[in-house]
């Protein structure tokens, strides 16, 4: 089902699942946020999870499993080889997927770590719709570089077209054509897009882009870890799919790739990941990276309790009535929060709500690291953790200036099944209350930066008092103990 209908008021979403074991959460009082703000050093990522009202940092490893999933981890066979689990997790992946093959890996980076290994030489050339931070970093390691081919109207922020995340096909065969299709490692494509707002991929384009691929004999992957939301996009707004059901949709997309691989820290509710290889040569090509890296091809780094909670997970993955939470509650929030005039990307896409730091904060100078700055201003003004993805998540040029990044935007993540309709109505009305005080907020400036993946564990300071101004504001109007 994709909305549930009203009578008698305007609809919004609904949960298709009731709550059974909760966690409480605690706000802290205005001031004493402030104090643990600059604790950790005005960084997010360095904030205790206690001191976290609303923590939408990310989807990661967060989302809520199910009583089934939490019910299947009693029988899972504790082996260190052949256990009856990996076996089972590779015939329900088999099911989804079409692919025999399966190789466990710890997590998502992982499988791009072994990919990238197995197919990346110096001077070769990866060709991505858009990369993903630890996608990327694989490739360049080993000497090899991304073209990300996405269309240039996925990049444009406001915009009301369904599929953000599309390749753009006459980049891809001018590509091919100026690099040489021997020279390219492999065709990735991302479905749903992290870094572009969570933005899906249409069957069409993937389709069309895997098939030039095949012409040239160029290996196609598919980043499947954020598979769960795209499908949901791909049945709602892909006119030739309506008719298809979540599971035939995705047997479809498995169809056109060689290697399919996941972060089953998102797809699939748990924690872990695969690379669904084929080809049984490439597979056993690939099966030593395991061993080494990862672990006995039969758990490759993950608990044997996890692979039977997420043998249950695929199969939820396949139903539209749980796909549906994410987008749905993602798609409340941008738009309301769109309809009260704050700078949103749109459309809604899956993983997060998306906001436009460099449109909020226009007065902060790219520098000082506007969605830093609007971030910290968020946990502040609310208790709320966002994640930064702008310039500060970028590393400096060679020559020790600024690299200013394309987009600077607020990442609030909304890890499935986890927050209730209220909770995101409280996200949306201090986001508004912020917006509303914008001209409060100040920069940044970094006290300790970090050379590489400076955004996990840098430290920073505000470069004026605005965070004391900003809380007495506050104060003002929701009192000293929120
Ligand atoms: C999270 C993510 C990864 C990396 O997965 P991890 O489990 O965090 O290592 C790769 N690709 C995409 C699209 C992701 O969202």
């Amino acid at each position: 089902m994709s909305q549930i209908k009203f009578y008698n008021r305007e609809p919004v979403p609904v949960e298709m699942h009731k709550v059974k074991i909760v966690q409480k959460l605690s706000l802290l009082p205005a001031k004493e946020r402030l104090e643990k703000m600059k604790n950790a050093g005005f960084n997010t990522f360095m904030l205790h999870n206690g001191d976290i009202f609303m923590d939408m940092l990310t989807d990661s490893g967060v989302n809520a499993m199910s009583d089934n999933m939490q019910a299947a981890m009693l029988h899972a066979d504790d082996a260190y080889a052949g256990s009856e689990t990996f076996y089972r997790m590779n015939d329900k992946l088999t099911e989804i997927f079409g692919i025999k093959h399966l190789l466990p890996t710890h997590q998502g980076r992982a499988c791009e770590h072994i990919i990238a290994q197995h197919f990346v030489k110096p001077g070769s050339c990866v060709i991505m719709n858009y990369h993903f931070t630890t996608s990327k970093a694989h490739v360049t390691r080993l000497g090899g570089r991304v073209e990300e081919l996405v269309k240039d109207e996925g990049l444009v922020v406001k915009s009301d077209l369904p599929f953000k995340g599309n390749i753009d096909l006459d980049k891809v065969k001018a590509c091919i054509a100026k690099e040489g299709a021997d020279n390219i490692a492999y065709m990735r494509l991302e479905a749903g897009t992290n870094l572009i707002g969570g933005q899906p991929i249409s069957y069409e384009n993937m389709k069309a882009a895997t098939e030039l691929a095949k012409e040239y004999g160029i290996v196609t992957v598919l980043d499947a870890s954020l598979l769960q939301d795209n499908l949901y996009f791909n049945k709602t707004r892909e006119e030739g799919l309506k008719d298809k059901s979540i599971r035939e949709i995705a047997r479809m997309i498995a169809d056109l790739f060689d290697i399919v691989y996941f972060s089953a820290r998102k797809f699939g509710f748990g924690r872990g990941g695969g690379i669904m290889v084929r080809d049984e040569e490439m597979f056993h090509a690939m099966e030593d990276y395991i061993t080494m890296f990862e672990g006995f091809l039969t758990y490759g780094g993950m608990s044997v309790k996890e692979m039977e909670a997420l043998i249950v997970g695929f199969e939820e993955t396949m139903d539209l009535d749980i796909i549906s939470q994410g987008p749905q509650f993602i798609n409340h929030c941008v738009k309301e929060l769109d309809k009260l005039g704050v700078p949103m990307v749109t459309p809604g896409g899956g993983l997060g709500a998306h906001i436009d730091a460099r449109q909020v904060v226009d007065h902060i100078p790219a520098e000082q690291y506007p969605a830093g700055s609007l971030v910290a201003a968020l946990y502040l003004c609310g208790g709320i953790r966002g994640m930064e993805r702008g310039t500060l998540s970028e590393e400096r040029n060679p020559d020790g200036t600024e690299h200013i990044a394309s987009v600077e935007m607020v990442r609030l993540a909304f890890p499935r099944r986890v927050f209730t309709l209220s909770q995101t109505e409280y996200v949306i009305d201090r986001v508004k209350w912020l917006y509303d005080h914008r001209h409060l907020i100040g920069g940044l400036r970094f006290v300790h930066e970090p050379k590489t993946l400076r955004f996990f564990t840098g430290r920073l300071e505000p470069v004026s008092d605005w965070p004391e101004k900003l809380i007495a504001e506050y104060i003002k109007d929701f009192g000293e103990d929120q």
